[in-house]
């Protein structure tokens, strides 16, 4: 496994690759690698000839009260797990070399940001967007994986790619969680024990609403108030949203049809922590 540090160097190197008729599987990431950025790498490592991970702590998408400088990071156990893990070049690029001067053109997401995260998160999603947008150039990948567990970056990267005619594919991977439910995250390293013991329920209460539909309820209000009630009597941390839309448009619905999105976050002492359900709703049920 090569460390690239350069934009210079790693745009060479894919260029090459790619003459020599070489596909290329991409994983960004922010690092601090847990078993949820595994499952995106063992799947990009299967379809790909060559693998770029890259790890960067993009200050972009970060909002002034949250936690870029706190954000967890390990440059040496990253890079051994990428190695163990079959990663062809790691792309590790420090601030400067990505932002040397402040942005002259910035990209705006206009759907599928009003919703969710993007609603507390101004911001974000264009932060988002304009570092993959990089990434994209840099690496020039044939396919990058992304995690549900982040669905609503999906959305928006999915958006991204079909209205800027990337010749990029966009995969997708099912969210990794740990044995009682609760998603892998980089976060839940923040939550004290009492909450870790708790943030089970935050899956726990999707499942109870996937169960609610498929025992045959349609009605979206209804779901989520049963959701609410179930989750707040179970946490100590502050619900912001528990949503329900048709995915990946984020739209709201009145009665639920095709694909939609249960999606939560909860704020606990010093983690914010997401989930989602995704549900294919069966016509005419
Ligand atoms: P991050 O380093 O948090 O920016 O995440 C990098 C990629 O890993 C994103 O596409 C995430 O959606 C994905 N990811 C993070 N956690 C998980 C998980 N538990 N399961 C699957 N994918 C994940």
């Amino acid at each position: 496994m090569k460390i690239i540090r350069s934009i210079k160097e790693m745009q060479r190197i894919s260029k090459n690759l790619r003459e020599s008729g070489k596909s290329i599987g991409f994983v960004p990431t922010m690092g601090y690698l847990h078993e949820g950025h595994l499952a995106l790498i063992k799947k990009a490592r299967e379809e790909n000839d060559i693998l770029v991970l890259s790890i960067f702590v993009n200050p972009l998408q970060f909002g002034p009260e949250e936690d870029f400088h706190s954000y967890p990071r390990d440059e040496r156990r990253d890079s051994e797990l990428a190695k163990e893990n079959g990663v062809d070049f790691l792309f590790f690029p420090s601030i400067q070399e990505m932002y040397p001067q402040p942005m002259t053109t910035t990209i705006k997401v206009k759907e599928r940001v009003d919703v969710l995260c993007g609603r507390k998160r101004i911001g974000h999603f264009d932060g988002v967007a304009m570092v993959i947008t990089k990434l994209f150039h840099i690496v020039q990948p044939d396919r990058s994986y992304f995690g549900l567990k982040d669905a609503q970056q999906v959305a928006v990267i999915e958006g991204l790619i079909r209205d800027y005619n990337f010749p990029i594919q966009l995969r997708t991977v099912e969210t990794v969680r740990e044995d009682d439910g609760l998603a892998k995250s980089s976060r839940n390293v923040y939550l004290t024990e009492k909450e870790r013991r708790q943030a089970k329920y935050l899956y726990q209460s999707l499942l109870f609403g996937k169960d609610l539909i498929e025992k045959g309820e349609r009605n979206p209000s209804v779901i989520i108030e049963k959701i609410k009630f179930y989750l707040s009597d179970r946490i100590e941390g502050e619900i912001d949203y528990i949503e329900l839309y048709s995915f990946p448009q984020l739209k709201p619905i009145n009665v639920l049809k095709k694909k939609v999105i249960i999606a939560l976050a909860v704020q606990f002492s010093k983690a914010r922590l997401i989930d989602n359900v995704i549900l294919d709703i069966p016509d005419g049920a």
